[in-house]
């Protein structure tokens, strides 16, 4: 449950599939493009995280965009790796000088591309750590299995602690008994409604030691939300 987008440019279906499915699976929400208009249209909706942008693209190459989006305002401040079949250390050297954050060699594996992948969201400063979810001063180490308020450890159950995990990477939104059922229990669990109610509780009495109860808010009629802002 990453809070990351990757915005995937990569006109071969096979290799932009194999993509989708890759970043998928690390629970990393995917946006793909087949060439740069199509990338570009994206962009006006949404800002990804980061761009995995193949250089080998017809029409608008993959690092003549690079040099366009490091030179706009807006967009230069996303990180790019460059996919490439093109090995050569000029190629490579051009990329970086281009103002790409990294850059792949064709073939490589799922592995290999996911770890590029962290180490530049690293190093953009958008992150401190992937495993880690944070919410105002709530922090959650989803690796570590471990929780924070305010600096101070906060012991979880598993099922609050995936409880709070939803909450915090949803932030605002209102979720009902089922949802909350199906994203944190899951679909094929079958437990009452009322057992949402009572995590809750115990969620709430948790928060309410350091003084963030507030933010677990019941909305009535409909369900609950992480929020810091007061319900209206
Ligand atoms: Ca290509």
């Amino acid at each position: 449950m990453s809070p990351f987008t990757i915005l995937i440019v990569e006109d071969e279906d096979a290799i932009r599939d194999m993509l989708v499915m890759v970043l998928q699976q690390y629970d990393f929400n995917v946006l793909d493009a087949i060439d740069v208009a199509q990338a570009q249209t994206i962009l006006h909706e949404t800002i990804p995280d980061l761009i995995l942008l193949d250089w080998m693209l017809p029409l608008i190459t993959g690092d003549e965009w690079t040099r366009r989006l490091k030179a706009s305002e807006q967009y230069r401040d996303i990180p790019i790796i460059l996919l490439t079949a093109k090995s050569e250390e000029n190629d490579k050297i051009k990329g970086l000088d281009l103002g790409a954050d990294d850059y792949i060699t064709k073939p490589f594996s799922p592995k290999e591309l996911i770890a590029r992948i962290k180490a530049v969201l690293r190093r953009s400063g958008k992150i401190h750590d992937l495993a880690q979810i944070q919410f105002q001063d709530i922090i959650l180490n989803t690796e570590q299995h471990t929780a924070s308020i305010a600096n101070n450890t906060v012991d979880l159950s598993p099922t609050e602690f995936r409880l709070l995990r939803f909450f915090l990477s949803h932030p605002d939104k209102v979720y009902n008994r089922t949802q909350l059922l199906d994203q944190v229990w899951g679909r094929d669990v079958y437990i009452e409604e009322r057992t949402v109610d009572v995590h809750i509780r115990r969620l709430r009495k948790i928060l309410a030691r350091h003084q963030r109860e507030d933010w677990l808010q019941t909305v009535r009629g409909f369900g609950y939300r992480f929020s810091e802002h007061n319900p209206k």
